[in-house]
């Protein structure tokens, strides 16, 4: 094809126990999905979900028993880490019913969503959209995708984030206000779901801010820890 430019390279994850590698399409992210986070965030805990966007290469894999480097973007002096079951979808499709999700899922990953906090609450108070608080580049950090099969059934897995080896968010996949079958229900009568699509889950309690040096590791049970290096 003749392209004005080179296009930019494709963004993949590798899979768990192969050589293939997961091609990214669209992150989309549920936003307060767990109680006891929305109350944090000063909410009920009881709303409809609600949907964000981070662009694909916004992904930064970190690959299981290293630190990965993970670049402190500009601009903000609150940066926060959220732990979150990333769903991966391997079969797309629009309105899907909450009983045939399940078979829309590849497989699952351990993700961060972080966060500009200090912009994304000037956005909220302005009653302007979040991007510039959320889509950053780097700004989707996740693990390896294990294909559903191996991860076995991961609806009462443990989610959890260590700072400098400090517990600081511990629950339960079983926490999530919306599952992941209702969430992918929800989604696909908004957007027409597609292979490669990631969705960030939502996160439990506990979030914060990390400063360069600190170090994360996040860990859902069944799935590969990963491990960054704020820089
Ligand atoms: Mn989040």
């Amino acid at each position: 094809m003749n392209t004005v430019f080179p296009p930019a390279p494709s963004v993949t994850v590798p899979v768990v126990g192969t050589n293939a590698q997961f091609p990214v399409h669209r992150i989309y992210c549920v936003g307060r999905n767990y109680v006891d986070h929305a109350q944090e965030m000063g909410h009920t805990g009881r709303e409809p979900p609600f949907f964000f966007m981070k662009p694909a290469d916004a992904v930064l894999v970190a690959a299981p028993g290293c630190v990965t480097p993970l670049p402190y973007p500009g601009l903000t002096k609150n940066l926060h880490y959220e732990i979150e079951l990333v769903v991966a979808i391997g079969t797309g499709g629009k309105n899907i019913s909450v009983k045939q999700a399940e078979s829309h899922i590849f497989g699952y990953a351990v993700g961060l969503d972080m966060t500009r906090r200090d912009l994304q609450n000037d956005m909220k108070a302005q009653g302007r959209p979040w991007c510039i608080g959320k889509g950053f580049d780097h700004s989707a950090p996740m693990g390896l995708i294990t294909p559903k099969e191996a991860a076995g059934d991961i609806s009462h897995a443990a989610i959890s984030l260590q700072v400098n080896n400090v517990l600081r968010q511990n629950s339960t996949v079983e926490q999530l206000i919306w599952n992941m079958a209702e969430t992918i229900a929800e989604l696909s009568a908004a957007w027409e779901l597609q292979p490669g699509d990631l969705i960030y889950s939502g996160t439990p309690a506990g979030v914060g801010a990390v400063v360069p040096g600190d170090t994360l590791k996040g860990c859902i049970s069944g799935l590969t820890d990963i491990a960054l290096k704020v820089v």
